[in-house]
């Protein structure tokens, strides 16, 4: 905690959040001496959690306020919804690989966080369900996913790590108008890849 806080998360709000949930929870047993190490680990089906820091700069990139309906692309192990449940939004949620879907589903309601959980294309979004004030994708997008850019409301921020698998930018994309939006860059990271259509 003290670590991210010298590593530049300067939000409180994600501070705190950040410090409730217990991350333990979402990793495999085999890792949890690591738990709150600033780093990545496995979490099944080639997935990883993403490193505390990592969380902590997309959350405070996001700018996060209660009660707003945020989109997460990649639950993964669940962890990043259960943060930005936290901070009092309402997360809709959605992963492609049914075992972690699953898996979700089991953790996290039985710790007290309640997303909307959804198996599905993240490519997609969830059309019926938006638009969103927030969206974060939480895996490294060749290219704008211009479905998501169209479900966010104007005025609303999309944090997005775009780049080659090898590596990817932390793009901020503000909608400024139906049809347009500005971006900005917040340094380099990698992600595992976000991928068409559905695992299994
Ligand atoms: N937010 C997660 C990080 C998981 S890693 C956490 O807190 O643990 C990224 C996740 O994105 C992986 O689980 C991967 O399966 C998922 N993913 C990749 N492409 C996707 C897509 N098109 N739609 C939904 N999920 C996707």
């Amino acid at each position: 905690m003290e670590g991210i806080r010298i590593k530049g998360i300067k939000d409180d709000r994600v501070l705190a959040a950040i410090g409730k949930v217990p991350r333990h929870l979402f990793m495999d047993s085999s890792f949890l001496d690591f738990a709150y190490k600033d780093q990545a680990f496995p979490i099944g089906a080639g997935q990883t959690i993403s490193q505390p820091l990592t969380v902590a700069i997309q959350t405070q990139l996001l700018q996060v306020e209660r009660f707003e309906k945020i989109l997460e692309i990649g639950t993964g192990s669940g962890y990043q919804a259960a943060v930005l449940l936290e901070m009092g939004a309402t997360v809709y949620t959605i992963e492609r690989q049914r075992e972690l879907y699953l898996k979700a589903q089991l953790i996290l309601p039985q710790i007290g966080y309640n997303p909307k959980l959804f198996y599905g294309d993240g490519y997609k979004g969830l059309p019926t369900y938006g638009p969103f004030d927030k969206i974060i994708i939480t895996a490294g997008a060749p290219v704008i996913p211009e479905d998501l850019l169209s479900q966010l409301k104007v005025g609303g921020r999309m944090v997005v790590p775009m780049g080659p698998r090898e590596k990817q930018t932390m793009y901020v994309l503000v909608k400024t108008s139906e049809t347009e939006y500005y971006k900005e860059g917040h340094g380099t990271f990698v992600f595992v890849p976000m991928l068409k259509g559905l695992d299994k």
